[in-house]
């Protein structure tokens, strides 16, 4: 890291910023085999979060390798910086007072816990999409797993890469055999249970909804 860099404290804080906004800031992070589900339902529940008045940004792969990310390949290396690159932007998200929701394949347990080691606890929250291979295989979405059958993509999770699993993810959500809403609506109980959110009967702009968001 280089020298002579000093944290600039802004006046603006997290906090204040959270509770202008009426809800916590935090990283929902997708995580499973390709074709799981995790874009999908990201922008589900983001679209849930927004019409509740959130303040959301998706980050998937597409988005993030065109840009942030466009010098990385798929190297062990370039993965592991991927995932590192995105978890520090969650964080600047968390600290911009917004709910970042990432869909990433995320195949290492090593990665994952990179990320939720470099935000404060609750901060990280893990939604392993469990699909099993067979049907995301069947799914297909990209013609992906043909190809990588086919011995055209190298190192592709599940087929010759391997996933591990979440041992202790937050939320495991059945997007083998689930409908999305399904699926979508267990996240967002999760957090209202959690008060990261406000529930939807109150106002999302509550001070009293804020307040014990944060504890009272
Ligand atoms: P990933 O981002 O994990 O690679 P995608 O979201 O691109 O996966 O594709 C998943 C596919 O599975 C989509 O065609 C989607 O409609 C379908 N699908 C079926 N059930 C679900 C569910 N419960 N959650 C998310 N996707 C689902």
């Amino acid at each position: 890291m280089a020298k002579n860099i000093v944290w600039h404290s802004a006046a603006i804080t997290r906090e204040r910023r959270e509770k202008q906004n009426g809800h916590q800031s935090f990283i929902l992070w997708f995580t499973g085999l390709s074709g799981a589900g995790k874009s999908t339902l990201a922008h589900r529940v983001e679209e849930i979060l927004h019409e509740r008045g959130c303040r959301t940004y998706v980050f998937d792969g597409d988005n993030v390798r065109h840009g942030l990310c466009s010098d990385l390949g798929f190297s062990a290396e370039d993965r592991q910086e991927n995932i590192r690159r995105i978890g520090e932007m969650s964080k600047l998200f968390i600290e911009a007072g917004v709910i970042a929701l990432t869909a990433f394949i995320s195949p290492f347990r090593r990665d994952r816990r990179t990320v939720r080691s470099l935000v404060h606890k609750g901060d990280f929250i893990e939604v392993y999409c469990d699909t099993a291979i067979e049907i995301c295989e069947e799914r297909d979405v990209k013609g992906l797993y043909q190809r990588a059958r086919a011995g055209e993509i190298i190192e592709f999770t599940g087929v010759s890469s391997p996933y591990e699993i979440p041992e202790n993810a937050e939320i495991v959500v059945d997007t083998g055999t689930q409908e999305v809403d399904v699926c979508a609506h267990q996240v967002i109980d999760y957090l209202v249970e959690h008060e990261k959110i406000a529930a939807p009967s109150a106002s999302p702009d509550s001070s009293s909804s804020v307040a014990s968001l944060h504890g009272g």
